[in-house]
């Protein structure tokens, strides 16, 4: 060790060991520096709330994910979008595909690649304080001194707090049921609900996942209380039932959570301290997936954050935070979203072309317009409820 850097306990120290956390340590370890990972609960995949479907990109483009065992992901790859009136439409892109997961599992395999590579996990260490000190923080008795802080501790980022770093304002709120050994009459889509007196500002869900069905949806939280998630979730169950009846069966597991939908923070960097994923608010605003930038941005800020220690770049605080998408266009489509959301504009017109062209641009990204792959693959009619 540098006899400098000795008075430090560690050279980075990343609050929260999910998907932005452990990616950023990976990397960080990786390069050969002391890399702390701080979790409060005590096992890194407990009490998760997220549905933890991977966009066909995040395997593309995150070499982390290189190896996932085959046990840990569910290939799914067709969606089922229905209108308020639950008329549907299909689509596709052929080559694309969603990976339902084994959360828990995937979460567990993630930490112990960064722990392989010679990240120290800590369990059941809450961060609350820091203190800037002479290059670093002091952290206080339980985590001590560090040269870098990255705040990768979600939604509600306390890094952000203590620092007085930006903060998300904006939040839809989640709320998903898995019903584990249950297996879907379709389980080869993607089932996607449009409803805007359950759901306003999102959409509801249904997934074959690799232990069962999971059930969920999300509504914009503004005005709204935690009840009425809930209340709105009771509803999903009667409204779905025609597609598939989870009534008489009660959930093995509830995950629930906040998603940031307001774009980035601002500020999410200081000399020495960053946020990386939810707590930066790099969530689409549109999909409100936030695993695919968790993982490719806490990679970039690990190597970019080890670059610095190294002494071969500077704070990352201004270049780092410049490459991080600032999702102009989707914020625009959110604000669309939220004020114009009509349920009749969708049981006229979602299978028109215009819509099938914006949902195609939704769920297949750039690649499927680009090759001008997806289509449509039938219109099918309300089922009998
Ligand atoms: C219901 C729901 C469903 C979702 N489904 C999807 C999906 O299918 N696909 C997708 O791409 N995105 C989905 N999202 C969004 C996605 O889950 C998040 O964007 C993603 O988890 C962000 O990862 P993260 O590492 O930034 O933070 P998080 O996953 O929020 O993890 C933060 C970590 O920090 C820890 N922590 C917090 N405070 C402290 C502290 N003070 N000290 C120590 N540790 C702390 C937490 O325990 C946690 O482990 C969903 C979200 C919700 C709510």
């Amino acid at each position: 060790m540098h006899p400098v850097n000795a008075q430090y306990s560690s050279d980075c120290t990343i609050i929260g060991a999910s998907f932005a956390g452990l990616a950023c340590a990976s990397a960080l370890a990786q390069q050969g520096l002391r890399v702390v990972i701080a979790e409060k609960k005590s096992d890194p995949g407990e009490k998760l709330h997220t549905t933890g479907i991977l966009v066909k990109d995040v395997i593309d483009e995150v070499p982390l994910l290189d190896g996932v065992p085959a046990a840990l992901v569910r290939r799914v790859e067709r969606v089922r979008l229905y209108a308020p009136n639950l008329r549907h439409v299909d689509l596709e892109a052929p080559g694309y595909y969603f990976l339902t997961t084994d959360t828990p599992g995937l979460m567990r395999w993630l930490a112990d690649r960064a722990v392989q590579a010679g990240a120290q996990l800590r369990c059941g260490v809450g961060f609350r304080e820091a203190r800037e000190v002479p290059g670093g923080f002091e952290l206080g008795a339980a985590l001590g001194r560090t040269r870098f802080l990255v705040g990768a501790d979600g939604p509600r980022s306390n890094v952000a707090r203590v620092l007085r770093l930006g903060r998300n304002r904006q939040f839809l709120a989640g709320l998903e049921h898995e019903y584990q050994g249950v297996m879907l009459g379709e389980p080869g889509f993607l089932h996607c609900f449009i409803d805007r007196e359950l759901m306003p500002g999102y959409i509801g869900w249904m997934v074959q996942g690799v232990h069962g069905v999971q059930l969920g949806l999300a509504r914009s939280l503004r005005g709204a209380r935690g009840s009425d998630v809930k209340a709105a979730m009771a509803r999903m169950l009667v409204k779905v039932a025609g597609v598939a009846d989870f009534r008489a069966l009660r959930p093995d597991s509830i995950r629930a959570g906040l998603i940031p939908c307001g774009g980035l923070v601002h500020p999410l960097a200081m000399p020495r301290a960053l946020l990386v994923g939810d707590a930066a608010g790099l969530v689409s605003p549109v999909t409100a997936g936030g695993i695919h930038t968790a993982l490719l941005h806490g990679l970039a800020a690990g190597h970019a954050i080890a670059a610095f220690l190294h002494g071969r770049s500077g704070d990352p605080q201004r270049s780092l935070v410049r490459s991080y998408p600032r999702f102009r266009l989707k914020r625009l489509l959110r604000f669309a979203f939220d004020h114009l959301q009509r349920d009749w504009i969708f049981d006229l017109a979602l299978a028109s072309a215009p819509m099938r062209w914006a949902a195609r641009r939704i769920y297949f990204h750039k690649r499927a317009s680009r090759a001008q792959a997806a289509r449509p693959v039938g219109v099918v009619k309300r089922p009998d409820l």
